[in-house]
């Protein structure tokens, strides 16, 4: 969807990477970017690290994120 004049629609503010029911936290010692993981468990993107951000209330762009509690 895009507004009037080509303008993409901004991203809805609620659509937070850690809000996400596919989101699975772990630690996994020996990463190279640290033990803290973010994990993907969509079916599509099983087992790779969420897209994010996890950077104060940016949304995220990923078009599989789905609310928690459905
Ligand atoms: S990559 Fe997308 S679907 Fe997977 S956990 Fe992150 S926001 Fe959710």
């Amino acid at each position: 969807m895009s507004r009037a004049g080509g303008q993409p629609d901004p991203l809805p503010p609620d659509r937070l990477a850690i809000e996400c029911r596919y989101l699975r936290r772990t630690i996994i010692s020996g990463r190279i970017d640290g033990p803290v993981a973010t994990l993907c468990q969509h079916p599509v993107r099983d087992g790779f690290d969420c897209i994010g951000p996890f950077i104060e209330d940016l949304p995220t762009a990923c078009l599989l994120w789905e609310p928690k509690g459905r």
